[in-house]
């Protein structure tokens, strides 16, 4: 058995036991196909930040990267899975950078696919902040980066405390403002 058959089992079982412990048909009509979304959710969407090399996103061009000048890429989609408790935390994030005199610059719509990228794993908002601004710092000629998310958990929202509408920010800046 290969490891997407292995996973594909798992959760089959997973449903059937959580079924059975709650004393409901995992044939209803609207259970019976519940695996088989899950398992087409993790591997298609929400997971797919382990199968792809968010250095394929790099694709620079000759700019006209003014030093000390500031890019700032706001409103940039957040979509994650807690590590903790593998529920959704969601938001946005900002991007502040500066480029090196003479630097390529990169594509505006590759920081979000690079963002999402890293979004889309098994996540802490702190770390994912951290893992954008130091592959950005890394990847790009940069002389600065700081990257912003301010993000919603639902595993705060729906149990422990209970806060709707809870709100965190994270802040990581790499190099010299
Ligand atoms: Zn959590």
């Amino acid at each position: 058995m290969n490891k997407e058959e292995k996973f594909k089992k798992s959760i089959n079982e997973f449903i059937g036991s959580l079924c059975e412990y709650c004393g409901i048909d995992k044939n209803d009509s609207n259970i019976k196909e519940t695996p088989d979304r899950l398992y087409r959710m993790y591997k298609n969407e929400l997971l797919t930040g382990y199968f792809k090399d968010p250095k394929d996103f790099i694709k620079t061009f000759d700019g006209i990267s003014i030093p000390n000048q500031p890019v700032i890429i706001e409103g940039i989609p957040v979509k994650s899975l807690c590590s903790h408790h593998v529920l959704p935390f969601f938001g946005e994030a900002t991007i502040t950078l500066k480029y090196k005199e003479g630097a390529k610059v990169l594509g505006l719509s590759k920081f979000y696919r690079i963002v999402d990228n890293f979004a889309r794993k098994l996540q802490l908002q702190e770390a994912l902040t951290q893992e954008i601004a130091k592959f950005l710092y890394e990847n790009l000629d940069l002389a600065y980066v700081k990257v912003e998310i301010e993000a919603q958990h639902t595993c705060v929202g729906l149990r422990g405390v209970n806060v709707m509408g809870n709100k965190t920010k994270s802040i990581v800046c790499i190099g010299d403002e």
